[in-house]
């Protein structure tokens, strides 16, 4: 590990003035994934602001008629068990139950989690020196090496990464939107507008500015919000990141469907929100049959060379599968 400047921060004021003192500076909440990589080398700033005491502001866990806020500095373990979470929100209660260890859920903070960088294996052995983006330019080894485990949405020539996390593929497709501090002052944007398509530049990965904290998630009410739920699948039940992930939630009138939302994990380079499946859905009945329609709907632009070819079939019966769960659940 290389020597770095570390420094508690009091509050919002003192963590954006630390960070703007230090070029290459980074935030540090629970350290589960910001420590793992400055121990391999990948990650390598010069100073870590530690925002943990921001929790005293930033760890709330409300549900109101106007919807669920969450603080950034919550832990994963207290967002998953808090009642109201389970029972209206239950997609993003499993999403966060079903993520890495006991251990870690109860160390690791909101904030850190939807920022949580990509698992592919070329990215995190500093023995590879291709890897766009960890090097720009330097080309990509997984595009012809193990790869199963990456993108088939919205990759691009340049890099195949997918995003690892649960907890924002739930927000995402709950239409939820993220509050950020920076030293330009606040401003709110949808989470599905946080993370970037790697496109030719995979190593800007967010839209957020210069030292922009996250403090907060609101999600939205919604009518779908309780009869949802998150199917994780992974090659082992637990502890292990999602191979491919359905987050759907419902609202049905009858038989037929008259709002769905559905998130995508473990499949694409960001938290991704499956539009084009949901259009397919509103205002149809609800059966195996027009559940499949969807599912072809949002793996439609998938591209999956080599190892992946098994991919878009998984993304498509999971999400089939989770349609269906969801609308047998008794609400
Ligand atoms: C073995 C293992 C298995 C895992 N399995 C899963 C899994 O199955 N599913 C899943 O979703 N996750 C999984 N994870 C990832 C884990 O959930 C994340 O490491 C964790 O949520 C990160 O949160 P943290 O508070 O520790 O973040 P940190 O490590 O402290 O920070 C992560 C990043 O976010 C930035 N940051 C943190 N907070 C803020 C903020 N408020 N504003 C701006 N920037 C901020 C940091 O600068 C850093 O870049 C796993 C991790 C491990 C180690
Ligand atoms: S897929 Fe992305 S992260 Fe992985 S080696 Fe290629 S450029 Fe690097």
């Amino acid at each position: 590990m290389r020597p770095f400047h570390y420094e508690h921060a009091a509050d919002r004021g003192e963590a954006l003035k630390v960070a703007g003192a230090h070029q290459g500076a980074a935030y540090l909440a629970g350290g589960t994934t910001m420590i793992d990589l400055m121990k391999l080398d990948v990650l390598r700033p010069t100073a870590l602001v530690d925002i943990n005491a921001l929790a005293k502001d930033h760890s709330e866990i409300r549900a109101d008629a106007s919807g669920l806020k969450l603080g950034a500095l919550a832990r994963m373990s207290d967002v998953a068990a808090d009642p109201s979470v389970r029972r209206d929100y239950p997609m993003v209660a499993q999403a966060l139950d079903l993520a890495a260890s006991p251990q870690i859920r109860n160390m690791a903070s909101l904030g850190g989690n939807v920022l949580q960088r990509t698992r592919c294996p070329y990215f995190r052995d500093t023995g590879w020196s291709a890897c766009n983006k960890r090097h720009p330019g330097s080309g990509c080894a997984a595009l012809t090496g193990v790869n199963r485990k990456l993108a088939i949405l919205g990759a691009s020539e340049h890099c195949i990464a997918n995003y690892p996390g649960d907890f924002a593929v739930a927000l995402a497709a709950l239409g939820a939107t993220v509050d950020l501090e920076g030293p330009k002052g606040r401003r709110v944007i949808a989470v599905e507008d946080l993370h970037r398509l790697p496109g030719e530049t995979p190593q800007v990965e967010t839209t957020l500015l210069a030292d922009e904290l996250i403090t907060g998630f609101t999600v939205p009410a919604g009518a779908w919000a309780r009869r949802s739920l998150y199917l994780k699948i992974r090659d082992r039940q637990s502890y292990e990141f999602a191979i491919a992930s359905a987050a759907v939630a419902l609202d049905l009138d009858g038989g037929l469907v008259r709002e769905v939302r559905i998130g995508l994990g473990g499949v694409a380079a960001k938290p991704w929100r499956a539009h084009e499946a949901e259009a397919a859905l509103r205002g149809q009945p609800l059966t195996e049959a027009s559940a499949e329609a969807a599912a072809h709907a949002a793996f439609a632009q998938a591209k999956a060379p080599g190892e992946l070819a098994f991919k878009p079939e998984l993304g498509r019966r999971t999400l089939v599968r989770a349609l269906l769960q969801a609308q047998a659940m008794e609400v």
